[in-house]
This record gives structure tokens, sequence and C-alpha cells, in this order.
């Protein structure tokens, strides 16, 4: 009421007055937000019980929404949105727009000997799947590696955190798809790990029974696409040979090569022969007025084949075309 009286003397004043009058108002608003900062860092550096009162509200809005890291340390924007009514989380936001940061900060971090944290990776798709992390206690990329630090199949993330195998982890392709294209997420990873990552190396589904079972329910006709890593170096890319028993240990692999990897193309053609072909197959059927083409197959391991691709290819010269990214 103080205020709106002294505006509206103003408008009758001359400028200079109400200029002065509007400096007045900047200030209150100047002190009262000195207040607001002098109130906050009392709390924060309070050794008493309203201190660690106050520290604990913290570590609880940071437990209920499932964040490595203290929210000293960062405030994600969908926690500033969701608690702008809440007074400590608008006071932090107030500290950090003042470019006062904190030191000493604690971080879920240093009670695992993990470094990348998923809210690092899905970011703004963070907060839609932090229920179902938290359920699971899933917070760091680490978690679904393997012993080779390569990412798990949804099946065996199933299996590791003891879900049920129908649970769609709509998250997963997220991940995938930021660790690919989303270079912030990159760079968190070449840093963390003193890696020079153009895109992310993962591992795709597991060539199975199910990833069979899930191609023929999408109406995929086409044989799938497999990378094998028998030897990790040199990856073998083919497609499965003719009833392909997963009772076995092995299969064979009709072999391609790489002739080109264009962007989102690669482009892939049958072996004829490697040194490690194990066996020749002939395609059924030859073209007329031609020898029947001779090609490689190579035996390999069921554990160490995933899908690469399971949709269409185009057909090129001689050779498959595989569009990698969607
Ligand atoms: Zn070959």
């Amino acid at each position: 009421m103080y205020l709106y009286l002294k505006l509206k003397l103003s408008v009758s004043t001359p400028d200079a007055i109400f200029n002065e009058h509007l400096y007045n108002f900047r200030k209150i608003q100047d002190n009262q937000m000195q207040a607001k900062v002098t109130n906050i860092l009392l709390q924060l550096n309070d050794q008493s019980l309203m201190g660690r009162i106050t520290h604990l509200r913290l570590k609880k809005i940071q437990y209920n929404e499932w964040l490595s890291t203290s929210l000293l340390h960062t405030i994600p924007p969908h926690i500033i949105k969701k608690y702008r009514n809440n007074f400590l989380i608008s006071s932090i936001v107030l500290l950090f727009s003042l470019n006062i940061k904190f030191y000493n900060n604690d971080s879920f971090n240093n009670l695992f000997p993990y470094n990348i944290s998923f809210y690092d990776l899905l970011l703004e798709n963070y907060y839609r799947y932090s229920s179902f992390f938290q359920k699971h206690h899933i917070l760091f990329l680490e978690q679904i590696l393997d012993d080779q630090d390569y990412l798990l199949s949804k099946r065996d993330i199933c299996v590791k955190f003891n879900l049920a195998p129908h649970v769609a982890l709509k998250w997963y392709n997220n991940l995938i798809n930021n660790l690919n294209n989303n270079t912030e997420a990159l760079r968190i990873l070449n840093q963390t790990y003193g890696q020079q990552f153009a895109s992310a190396p993962l591992k795709f589904n597991q060539f199975n029974v199910d990833s069979e079972r899930i191609r023929k329910e999408k109406n995929h006709s086409a044989k799938p696409i497999l990378i094998n890593a028998d030897n990790r170096n040199n990856p073998f890319i083919g497609t499965p040979a003719k009833r392909t028993n997963f009772n076995d240990v092995t299969f064979d692999l009709k072999h391609y090569n790489i002739i080109s990897h264009i962007g989102i193309h690669m482009e892939i053609q049958r072996c004829e022969e490697c040194d490690d072909t194990t066996s020749f197959f002939s395609p059924s059927r030859p073209h007329r007025h031609q020898q029947p083409a001779s090609y490689c197959n190579v035996n390999v391991f069921f554990n160490n084949t995933v899908v690469l691709y399971t949709g269409t290819t185009s057909k090129g010269l001689n050779s498959r075309i595989i569009p990698i990214s969607k």
C-alpha cells in the first residue's frame, strides 16, 4: 500500500522526483532480495538443528527426485519448475542467479564408484523415468554396463534388476539415441573415460529366440542384419544362415563386408572368401546363364551376436544398404 501511494503521488511530480521514486522502489526490492540471500546463507551455514534440517530437506528433495548430485551443486530445470513455490529451492535458485556457488557439497557420486548419471544422459527426459529408476535403485550408467563396459541388452537389464521380461524400458532407446546424438552426453562419456568416441560404442539387442520372435511380430520379413563380436577388433556383419538352431552354442553367419559407411548409411556386400571362412554357401536361385556363386560363412557364437538392423534393406549394386539411425 505504501508503494502504491508513493507511486501514485509521483504522477503529478516532476520527472526527477519520479525517477527517484522508481529508484527507491528498486532499492526496496534489492533489500528484500538481500534479506532472502542472507537468510538462506545463514540457514545453510548454521551448525545447529536449523542448519541440519535445511540440509535434510534438500536431501529429501534430492532423494525424491532421484538425482545423483546435490541440489547445492545443480538444480535441473524441471526441479526449478516443480518446486517454484518451495522457499528453499527458490532461494537457492536466487543464489545461483547471483553467481553464488557452494563448495563442499555432498554428492551421491561419492558413495558409488560410478561417474555418469542417467540425469546427465537423459537430461530433460530424465524426470519421466526417475520414479522407475528410483524403484530399482538405478542412478548411473555404469550400473547397466557389463564387465567389458558394454551396454547391457534390455533382456540382460531385466535379469540383473529382477524385472518382468515384458517391462518396456522406454528410456533405453532414449539413452542410446542420446549417447549417439547428444554431443553433451558424449562429451561427458569421453571426459570421464578419457576416450574420443564420436558415437558411443553400444551393444544392441542380443540375437536370440526373443529377438527373432519380436522381429516376426513386427512383420519384418527380411533376415536380420547381425553383428558378431567373437573377434572384437574385427566384428563380423552378416545374416543368419537358414534354420538357425538357438539350442546350439554357435551358428553360421553369412558373412558380409562393409564396403562403405557414409553418414547414416552403411553398405554391405557378401564376402566370397576370407581368412575366417568356415564353410561356403550358394544362393538358392542363381541368375540364368550364371555360374552359381559361392559365398563365405563364418561359424560364430550366439552370445557374442547382436541385432544391428531388422527392417528391409535397399539393394545397391550387388550389395545391401542399411540405414543406421532412425
Ligand atoms: Zn568372409
